[in-house]
């Protein structure tokens, strides 16, 4: 159980008719699994919503929208077609800068909003909130948060939800996982959702340039401090030349943390704007969250992200440097 005082959402549902769902740029499975949780939530009150995010989900997640109902900004809905919303309702993130082309258009509306989130780096969004940065996914809060409100879930939804969790706990090993996590998880198999299936979905459809792109990016792991920082890079002439896209670097960066003694990684991936955008991981208690923050970016103690702007040797240097001093601080 989170810690969480569910009520004050009860009353901001029924106190409005119609919500604007949004989660971050690139969304993950815990984005997109407590769009889909908390949009079924509105749906079984009795609202209208609609869900639209800055950029589409990694063709890898679609199966997480079946129905073509999370919407691109720009795509598959015009900034003028948006509905004018009671509230703007996000998900998996509090930060402005994660919320990509949505910031500006939550923003200027200036309707009532309502966060929901496990993040530890916070914006001030003008929100009501209702986070926990002690659940291990987003979308355990909107199970709970269905539960307080007396709302079940389909097996769509469900089987989303279990995604959502699944993946933030890196499948129920991330310290962040709680017997309360677990329980969630039996709820959701209970409504239909199979860890078989979507352990299938998720991570057994890799492409062939996914598998070259790791082979090339993991043989030039480097290592610094005795080996408790190990990082790895990619760059973008690599996924153009294995046919690879940015999300096939994902889990790249865990590789990292396998090696025997070690205790922070990073991965550096230039995308195709010439940013390079950075991946933290470290193991208890060292805080890539507080690095992120140097570079302007934020997440989770053990789990963080940054953008730098290129080039990447550069980027790398600063990158490391940082990580070095966390380790000999
Ligand atoms: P990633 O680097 O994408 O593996 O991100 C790890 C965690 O950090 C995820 O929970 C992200 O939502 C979060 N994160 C990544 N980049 C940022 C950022 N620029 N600002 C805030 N949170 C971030």
């Amino acid at each position: 159980m989170s810690s969480v005082n569910w009520a004050p959402l009860r009353s901001i549902i029924e106190n409005n008719q119609t919500f604007l769902i949004s989660s971050h740029v690139r969304p993950d499975a815990d984005a997109l699994g407590s769009e889909l949780g908390i949009a079924a939530i509105l749906r079984a009150f009795g609202k209208e919503c609609t869900i639209v995010n800055g950029t589409a989900p990694p063709s890898n997640l679609e199966f997480l929208n079946p129905d073509g109902s999370i919407l691109k900004l720009g795509d598959q809905i015009a900034a003028a077609d948006l509905p004018d919303v009671d509230v703007h309702l996000i998900v998996d993130t509090s930060a402005w800068q994660q919320l990509g082309a949505m910031a500006d258009v939550i923003q200027k509306a200036g309707k009532l909003r309502v966060v929901i989130d496990h993040h530890i780096s916070s914006d001030n969004l003008g929100a009501t909130e209702f986070k926990d940065v002690e659940s291990a996914a987003t979308g355990e809060l909107i199970f709970e948060a269905a539960e307080f409100l007396g709302v079940s879930f389909d097996k769509v939804t469900a089987s989303a939800l279990y995604a959502a969790i699944a993946t933030d706990t890196g499948w129920f090993r991330f310290p962040s996982t709680s017997p309360s996590t677990v329980r969630t998880a039996a709820a959701l198999m209970e409504l239909g959702a199979s860890p078989h299936e979507l352990f299938n979905l998720l991570y057994e459809q890799k492409s062939l340039a996914r598998i070259h792109l790791a082979g090339r990016v993991l043989s030039r792991m480097e290592t610094a401090c005795d080996g408790r920082l190990a990082w790895v890079f990619a760059k973008s002439q690599d996924l153009k030349e294995t046919n690879a896209v940015p999300a096939d670097t994902e889990s790249l960066v865990n590789e990292c943390l396998t090696i025997s003694g070690s205790e922070a990684a990073f991965i550096a991936v230039q995308l195709p704007s010439g940013q390079i955008k950075f991946s933290l991981r470290c193991r208890s208690p060292h805080n890539v969250a507080a690095l992120a923050e140097i570079f302007n970016g934020g997440g989770h103690k053990l789990a963080s992200g940054a953008t730098l702007p290129g080039p990447l040797d550069e980027a790398l240097v600063k990158v490391r440097d940082e990580f070095v001093k966390m380790l000999n601080g």
